[in-house]
């Protein structure tokens, strides 16, 4: 039996940026969403910051809530890549806005609550059921449970729920890359005008932007071939990281060293892992979508995008598709290719990370400003992306 739009209810798991951008979408086309997040209370200082690319703000300017969730943002208008003597090698005119973390999911649930969406806390899902075609059952460690007609995993890399529909699919692998994150402020170093500044450097890469709060946002990459357990990096002391990261860039320019010196405050530390292609992203009246479905490296700053764009584009397929689970195929071969694509060059754009002698650091600056010059095409093509809502699927 398959029931219209009106009918429906949808359990969404998950509230960070897929989650509540696909309820609002629901809730456009009459379905109705509820949407359960595993932790116990929201965490709007938690994380750093990230890049929001305009193929993703234009998912929430079609939403009406371009404005007021990104509110707290800064504008970056380009990226000017360079050596660790700050020779220039190229530059990327990609208009991004750059926002604290918290800040995005923050503003992305109120505006799901504003529509009278409901969010429910502290329900961690530990299981799904698919008892006949037109009901997901979600069980949460609560002992609770919630019954719909689907359910969409936007439950991020290490989804359950994609380990409950799919238990032999591949785990995230990790990349080879550590990744750090900081704010400081440091009034020795110029505001950057719009400019996300990345560097090249001898043993690691980094990136900054000074924005016009004065606060400079920063992260930083090395190479570490052996992935570190969580214990060994959550063991290592803000104090002691800051060391290896000064050890790290001691070749590069001033800059670089100044900017970490200066961070006083934490400094985030996670190894960086991608999702292999999974054999499919849904079972039945279960589907998943963001990094729950394809988790890319953050390299081409295009995960959160990704997410609002696979929720753009589930809802359509929802509200052009009588059955759920044909909704759901036709949602997954609209997506596929551009998002595997996208993993792969952002996992191909980390490799070039990889520290340098003298030798590889002299080809590397020759051959490096083609190689970013034909990135400027495949920038282009992933920034340009539009999803027209009006039109059918
Ligand atoms: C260091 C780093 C830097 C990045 N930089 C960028 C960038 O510059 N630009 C960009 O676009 N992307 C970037 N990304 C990627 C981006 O953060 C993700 O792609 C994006 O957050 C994916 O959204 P999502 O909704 O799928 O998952 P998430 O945002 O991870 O949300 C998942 C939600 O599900 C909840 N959850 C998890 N498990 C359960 C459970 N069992 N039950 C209930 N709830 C659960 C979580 O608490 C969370 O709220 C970066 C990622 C990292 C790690």
């Amino acid at each position: 039996m398959n029931q219209s739009a009106s009918d429906r209810k949808a359990l969404i798991v998950g509230c960070g940026v897929a989650g509540p951008v696909l309820a609002l979408y629901l809730q456009r086309i009459g379905i109705t969403p509820v949407i359960y997040e595993g932790r116990p209370e929201p965490r709007d200082d938690a994380g750093f910051f990230l890049n929001l690319a305009e193929n993703g703000t234009d998912v929430l300017e079609t939403l009406g809530i371009r404005e007021e969730v990104l509110k707290d943002g800064h504008e970056s208008s380009r990226l000017v890549f360079q050596n660790h003597k700050q020779k220039q090698l190229g530059e990327n005119p990609s208009e991004t806005v750059l926002i604290k973390r918290g800040l995005l999911t923050k503003g992305l649930r109120e505006a799901a609550i504003d529509q009278g969406i409901t969010v429910e806390f502290g329900k961690h899902l530990t299981d799904v059921q698919i008892p006949h075609e037109d009901m997901a059952i979600a069980y949460f460690d609560d002992g609770t449970e919630a019954h719909g007609n689907f359910l969409v995993g936007c439950d991020g890399i290490h989804s359950q729920t994609r380990r409950s529909i799919l238990p032999n699919a591949p785990d995230p692998e990790y990349t080879g890359i550590i990744d750090s994150g900081a704010f400081t402020r440091n009034d020795s170093i110029p505001p950057s005008e719009g400019v996300m500044l990345m560097t090249f450097g001898v043993d690691g890469f980094f990136g900054y932007q000074k924005v016009p709060t004065g606060e400079i946002y920063w992260f930083e990459n090395h190479e570490r071939k052996k992935a570190p357990d969580r214990a060994e990096l959550d063991g290592i002391s803000p104090a002691e990281w800051k060391e290896k990261l000064l050890r790290l860039h001691k070749d590069d320019y001033d800059e670089v060293t100044e900017i970490i010196r200066s961070t006083d405050g934490e400094i985030g530390k996670w190894p960086v892992y991608d999702l292999p292609s999974l054999p499919t992203w849904h079972q039945g009246t279960v589907c998943l979508i963001g990094d729950a479905a394809h988790t890319t490296s953050p390299h081409v700053g295009q995960g959160a995008s990704l997410a609002m764009e696979d929720a753009i584009v589930l809802a359509k397929c929802l509200r052009d598709t009588e059955v759920v689970q044909d909704a759901f195929e036709t949602f997954e071969s609209i997506r596929r290719d551009r998002v595997e694509e996208i993993v792969k060059m952002s996992r191909e754009t980390g490799n070039q990370k990889a520290p340098s002698n003298l030798v590889t650091r002299k080809v590397r600056d020759l051959v490096l400003p083609f190689f970013l010059k034909r990135g400027v095409e495949n920038f282009e093509q992933i920034y340009s992306y539009r999803v027209d809502w009006n039109e059918p699927v």
